[in-house]
């Protein structure tokens, strides 16, 4: 059930073909260059195993940073990222530049070759999901395989266009796990259905907020969304993080459902921002006028971790504190250890979530933690991701190849 219905590369027979793999290998690096990060990149080795041991003829690109396009500078080689993926693969990783067109390198690919394509962002008309580029990319493979959930989001030339044109087009296994997760998370999920949102995004999770109320069995939320949240409700939340002008909209979602948004009963403060910054632990009636509430209370928690304990599936974007800072961190810790002792289905992803997830040692007992900050929040407000979309169509048959 639950499954989207779209081709998956395990499916498709690739022996002796051109396969074109669209992965995210977009990872953090250091001034000197030096990948700080390598998760993406092991994330994405699993597709070009497959197919390379499926003796398929491979092609692995990825855009990394925000290039100019129709410009290749130090900044924006794959270089690094090449060298680190034929160190975790055990073989030489060739990077191939100005590949648009093919040449001698594409000629002599063979059964059980694969070659690194440069930068994609760098390709003019990249971004703008130019058909004509798409098309020159597309001859190139016998086979597209999209397997970058983390840019499903943008619809980019290959990411998108090319679908349309490659003769067949697929879904990679990290973008198909990612998925399959998430259609399980959210699509006929065991109730209850528990929903985490929290953070500093304001005004970006609010849509998430409206989208995820209507579905989720209690949505728990935290952080600057907390704060909102106890504005609407009339409680004086002092100079903490909160966005005014969203109230009203936190109070509708209050109104419609009165009994599904536990609020926060009790809060830490301090009256600045710093790691060193002295904490108080009050009832939420007691903030004053120059505090900041930085993290949940004991008691919060404790209640938030009875929910999360009784939950059957749990979705977490967003800690529900200042987690970086000792003093307001115990919330995020919390809520962290409720969901990793929890029997429920666990979802959770966003660049911060993941670093707290790290950071308090529960990522194995977390159930899917999701690679894509901006797609995976994207597919939390109920968005279509077109470079899913494409995928699901060209199943259907509803677009035709070249
Ligand atoms: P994610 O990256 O997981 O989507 P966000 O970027 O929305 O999450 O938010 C993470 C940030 O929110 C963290 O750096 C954390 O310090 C901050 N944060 C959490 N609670 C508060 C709060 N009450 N006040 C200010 N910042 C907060
Ligand atoms: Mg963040």
């Amino acid at each position: 059930m639950n499954t989207i219905e779209l081709l998956r590369l395990a499916d498709v027979d690739v022996r002796g073909k051109r396969v074109l793999i669209r992965a995210d290998l977009n990872v953090p690096q250091d001034d000197a260059g030096r990948i700080t990060d390598d998760t993406r990149i092991r994330a994405s080795l699993p597709a070009v195993q497959d197919a390379l041991a499926r003796g398929g003829a491979v092609m692995v690109t990825s855009h990394l940073g925000r290039p100019v396009e129709g410009r290749l500078t130090d900044a924006d080689t794959l270089a690094p990222v090449a060298a680190r993926f034929g160190e975790l693969l055990g073989r030489d990783m060739r990077l191939i530049r100005d590949w648009v067109n093919g040449g001698t390198w594409h000629a002599s690919l063979t059964s059980g070759d694969v070659v690194m394509l440069e930068n994609c962002r760098v390709n003019p008309g990249e971004k703008a999901d130019d058909v004509s580029l798409a098309q020159q990319m597309a001859r190139l493979c016998d086979v597209y395989c999209n397997d970058a959930f983390g840019t499903a989001h943008r619809p980019e030339a290959s990411t998108h266009a090319i679908a349309r044109y490659a003769p067949i087009a697929c879904a990679g296994p990290l973008l198909s796990a990612e998925l399959d997760a998430l259609g399980r998370a959210l699509g006929a999920p065991r109730r209850p259905l528990v929903a985490i949102v929290a953070g500093a995004k304001v005004s970006t999770k609010l849509t998430i907020l409206r989208a995820l109320a209507a579905k989720v069995d209690t949505l728990i939320v935290g952080g600057g969304i907390a704060n909102t949240f106890l504005l609407a409700s009339g409680q004086p939340i002092g100079k903490s993080l909160a966005e005014a002008d969203l109230a009203g909209e936190a109070r509708a979602i209050l109104d419609a459902f009165p009994n599904k948004v536990p609020l926060p009963i009790d809060v830490v403060c301090a009256t600045r921002f710093a790691a060193d910054a002295p904490s108080q632990t009050k009832p939420v009636e007691a903030v004053k006028d120059d505090d900041l509430i930085l993290d949940i209370g004991p008691r919060t928690a404790a209640a938030l971790g009875r929910i999360i304990a009784a939950s059957g599936t749990i979705v977490w974007n967003g800690p529900v504190g200042v987690f970086e800072f000792d003093a307001f961190a115990s919330g995020t810790h919390a809520i962290a250890q409720a969901i990793a002792t929890s029997p429920a289905f666990s979802i959770a992803g966003g660049g911060d979530t993941i670093a707290a997830i790290a950071k308090f040692g529960v990522a194995d007992r977390i159930g899917y933690i999701s690679t894509g900050g901006g797609a995976f929040l994207e597919f939390l407000e109920g968005r279509t991701l077109p470079a899913v979309e494409v995928l699901i169509e060209r199943a259907r048959g509803a677009t035709a190849a070249r």
